[in-house]
């Protein structure tokens, strides 16, 4: 990853940003730049071999104005308290530009979960699970997956909350496995947000999907969904990398056949049918018509925003380009889709799964898909209005514009207390 920008600091100049084009006081905007509470705890759990382990955790509860806290859980040895604070954050304008019922938060156990067994994830989960029961709730907060978490943990974590509240509540977390309460088409959630806002953004641009070509960053749930999408729209996709490095044909990979390449070696890299193999910087700066980061933060940095040769850019990770970038791309007429936009369709369909476990009523995965398209051309279109209304200079200031002004009404309309 190049940058190293504080993504704290990366959120609040966003923030910054778009309030300079909407109408509000100083004193309700400092209040959107910090969450409403951050919860801190050192999990001690016993090791296999009968010693104890002590892991920092954190749960940030960011904004509640629009709605219950939203926002996953992360395991990761780099997880700080500023990472987890901005991540909430992202997930408050997340919930509001695609106009779902949430507020934001987001949660982190710094952990490295390759260094530990199952049983004791396991009990770091439930540990978690345990500390974070008075905080969280259906109506309150509702922790989701994120990096290096998934169905296992969402359900140790449900079943923890369960037992100690003596209830059966599977809308206090989502991610689940079907079986446990989880929703259709929640896997595919956040690659087809990012393929039906590529979709939009070239219908808007007047550009033809079927002649683009595409280069994917990361090949993760998000990065090979998003491109196997791509392709069946009749996309290109010349490239994608994971953390092994990139793959290149100039007339298309077979997406499927890299994916199956892929669980098969554990990496892209070595894929029988690619013509070339390049770095992660290369890929994000070849001559494509769209490039789709979908790895980590902080993936183009001011540097390498000069050399990107994309005219669009459709974030499927949370934060891959830095302020200063942003800034670099803007001037250089790259268009930027956000994040905040293009990667919502995960917290979309948790939003789904959370109604549907309050109903007890389960969707099927057509109806899924056909509720998410909606809720993202929507967003979109409300997006591209802000944008033209406002003549604003790029589409992640609208998005902020629509977000920002979502959450400051709903505090407005709701008054101070005390
Ligand atoms: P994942 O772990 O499934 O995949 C990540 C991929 O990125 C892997 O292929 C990995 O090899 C690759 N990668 C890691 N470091 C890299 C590097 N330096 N260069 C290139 N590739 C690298 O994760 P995911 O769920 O696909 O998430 C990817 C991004 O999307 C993250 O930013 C995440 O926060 C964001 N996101 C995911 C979801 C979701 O529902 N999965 C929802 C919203 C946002």
């Amino acid at each position: 990853m190049a940058g190293n920008a504080n993504p704290f600091e990366s959120l609040q100049s966003q923030i910054d940003e778009a309030a300079t084009h909407l109408d509000i006081g100083d004193d309700v905007l400092e209040r959107l730049k910090y969450p409403e509470r951050v919860l801190e705890t050192n999990l001690s759990i016993e090791r296999d071999d009968g010693s104890l382990a002590r892991f920092k955790a954190f749960r940030s509860q960011f904004n509640g104005d629009r709605g219950p806290y939203k926002g996953g859980i992360r395991y990761h040895p780099s997880v700080t308290r500023d990472e987890v604070k901005a991540l909430s954050g992202w997930m408050v304008y997340k919930c509001a530009v695609v106009d779902i019922p949430y507020g934001g938060g987001k949660g982190g156990i710094v952990i490295d979960p390759a260094a530990y067994s199952d049983s004791e994830l396991e009990r770091v989960t439930r540990a978690f699970a345990a500390e974070l029961r008075p905080f969280i709730g259906e109506d309150r907060d509702i922790p989701a997956p994120d990096v290096n978490t998934g169905q296992r943990e969402m359900n140790w974590i449900k079943d923890t909350y369960e037992l100690l509240e003596n209830t059966t509540e599977p809308g206090v977390i989502t991610g689940k496995a079907l079986d446990s309460g989880g929703s259709e088409g929640r896997v595919e959630a956040t690659g087809r947000s990012t393929m039906l806002t590529a979709r939009e953004a070239f219908e808007y641009l007047g550009t033809d999907m079927e002649e683009a070509t595409v280069a994917v960053q990361g090949y993760g749930n998000a990065g090979w969904i998003a491109a196997n999408l791509l392709e069946d729209l009749g996309a290109s996709i010349v490239a994608v990398s994971d953390s092994s490095g990139a793959i290149y044909a100039a007339d298309g990979l077979d997406t499927r056949a890299v994916k199956d390449f892929k669980n098969e070696t554990g990496s892209v890299s070595g894929y029988v049918d690619a013509e070339e193999e390049f770095s992660n910087d290369d890929l994000l700066t070849l001559d494509v018509d769209l490039v789709v980061p979908a790895a980590l933060e902080n993936a183009i940095d001011e540097a390498l925003a000069r050399d990107v040769e994309a005219d669009v850019i459709v974030e499927a990770a949370n934060g891959p380009i830095t302020p200063k970038a942003d800034a670099v791309l803007t001037d250089r007429d790259v268009h930027v889709f956000p994040d905040i936009l293009a990667n919502a369709g995960g917290v979309t369909v948790s939003y789904f799964e959370w109604v549907q476990n309050r109903q007890r009523f389960y969707w099927s995965e057509e109806r899924v898909n056909d509720e998410l398209e909606t809720v993202i051309v929507d967003a979109f279109d409300a997006l591209t209005d802000t944008y033209e209304e406002h003549d604003l200079e790029n589409f992640r200031t609208a998005a902020y514009v629509v977000a920002i002004q979502r959450v400051v009404d709903a505090f407005e309309e709701s008054g101070t207390f005390p």
